[in-house]
């Protein structure tokens, strides 16, 4: 028997496949604000990163999240989303912790 699945999405930056869990969504909402959505339930075109800043850097870098929103990104918005992303790093990692045991899908 195979074990179940878990859902896998790629990190736009470093284009490794992993749990969704362990990636944070930016999302662009209809009404086209570029957000993180740490619920991962908002509305939109979502892109997953690592929940790591160095992979958000990378993005930063290389567009990436201008490709997988289909919309440019300025640099002022990539400036908010990095100071935002490198505030819930922590939280989204005790948050993982915390969720260690209870795995709801
Ligand atoms: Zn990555």
């Amino acid at each position: 028997m195979r074990p179940r699945k878990v859902p896998l999405r790629k990190c736009v930056a470093c284009q490794e496949m992993m749990p969704k869990k362990e990636l944070i969504r930016i999302v662009r909402t209809p009404s086209g604000e570029v957000a993180i959505d740490l619920t991962g339930k908002k509305a939109g075109r979502g892109a997953y990163l690592c929940g790591k800043v160095s992979c958000f850097k990378l993005a930063k870098k290389t567009k990436a999240l201008d490709r997988a929103l289909k919309q440019p990104v300025g640099d002022d918005i990539y400036d908010a989303l990095e100071k935002e992303f490198i505030a819930v790093e922590d939280q989204f990692i005790a948050a993982k912790e915390l969720e260690s045991d209870d795995d709801e899908a």
